[in-house]
């Protein structure tokens, strides 16, 4: 419960318990079609959600649900 991950609502990584954290793939990095997209990825292990684009602004939100689900019923993919 500390107050640091209550800001960003991300919960451990279900696969190593590492801290996670938002990631956001730069114009230039990578060729094309994935600019701008936002994703969670764990600082350890590296696991990820899938991409989502901001569209409307709330990409966190609902990435923050896809990594929290994740969680709690780790069968990715
Ligand atoms: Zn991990």
């Amino acid at each position: 419960m500390s107050e640091d991950r209550e800001k960003l609502g991300l919960s451990l990584c279900p696969f190593c318990g590492g801290a996670a954290r938002f990631g956001k793939c730069v114009p230039g990095e990578q060729e094309g079609e994935n600019d701008g997209a936002e994703y969670v990825e764990c600082c350890d292990c590296g696991a990820s959600t899938c991409l989502v684009f901001p569209l409307m602004d709330s990409a966190k939100q609902v990435l923050r649900d896809m990594w929290n689900r994740r969680t709690d019923a780790s069968h990715a993919r």
